[in-house]
């Protein structure tokens, strides 16, 4: 089974990924962790990045592609996979198809995680991601045990720089401006089946299996 997450920034579809990946065994790849990876790593890829995803702006498609074929590339990929965050436009959706057509591999399911712009806000703007593992908080729904430290491996917890408010609002709009015509594009393709994300993750994730199964 392979599927593509679509939605507003603060929908959950990170949440929502690592869930599915979990009960389906799928592969979840995430172009924004694939990107902030290569920022961490200190590639020139990264480099070029950089400024875009701080700003909340899209990093160029030639940057964003040749990470995901990379990715698309390596073995094992055949089980099935949960894309996150990619297509956002309507050339990388042109260039999925064709990429995957290439491969033999076929999109099942896109999963349009659907949320009201003032619970986007609140979840983003208060959310913490830890350094080390990446894994979430949230500063009032789901707080760390130890403020500023993660449960999980005790790495440092910090804002994402796009999770400050005018990057935020550039992200929303840029949602509108380029991502959100592919909802027609994929319900065209017969594949789009929408989920209300405006719950707690739990409650989406079985929403999704109802889809789903
Ligand atoms: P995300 O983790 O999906 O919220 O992505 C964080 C940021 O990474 C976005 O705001 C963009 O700057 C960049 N990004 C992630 N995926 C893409 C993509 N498919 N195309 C362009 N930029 C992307």
């Amino acid at each position: 089974m392979n599927i593509v997450l679509l939605g507003p920034p603060g929908a959950g579809k990170g949440t929502q990924a690592k869930l599915l990946r979990e009960y389906f065994g799928l592969w979840h790849i995430s172009t924004g962790d694939l990107l902030r990876k290569s920022i961490a790593d200190g590639t020139k890829l990264g480099s070029q990045a950089k400024e875009f995803i701080e700003k909340g702006d899209l990093v160029p498609d030639n940057l964003v592609v040749e990470l995901l074929k990379e990715r698309l590339a390596q073995p094992g990929i055949e089980k099935g996979f949960i894309l996150d965050g990619f297509p956002r436009n309507d050339a990388q959706a042109g260039i999925l198809d064709a990429m995957l057509k290439k491969q033999a591999i076929v999109i099942d399911y896109v999963l349009y995680l659907e949320a009201d712009e003032p619970i986007i806000i609140q979840r983003l703007s208060g959310r913490r991601v830890c350094k080390n593992c990446q894994q979430n908080y949230h500063v009032t729904n789901m707080p760390s045990q130890k403020d500023g430290i993660c449960d999980t491996c005790s790495g440092l917890l910090y804002q994402r720089p796009d999770d400050r408010e005018e990057a935020i609002k550039n992200r929303l709009l840029v949602y509108l401006r380029d991502t959100k015509g592919l909802v027609d594009y994929y319900k065209k393709q017969g594949k789009l089946l929408k989920v209300d994300a405006n719950f707690d993750a739990p409650i989406v994730f079985d929403g999704l299996k109802k889809v789903l199964l």
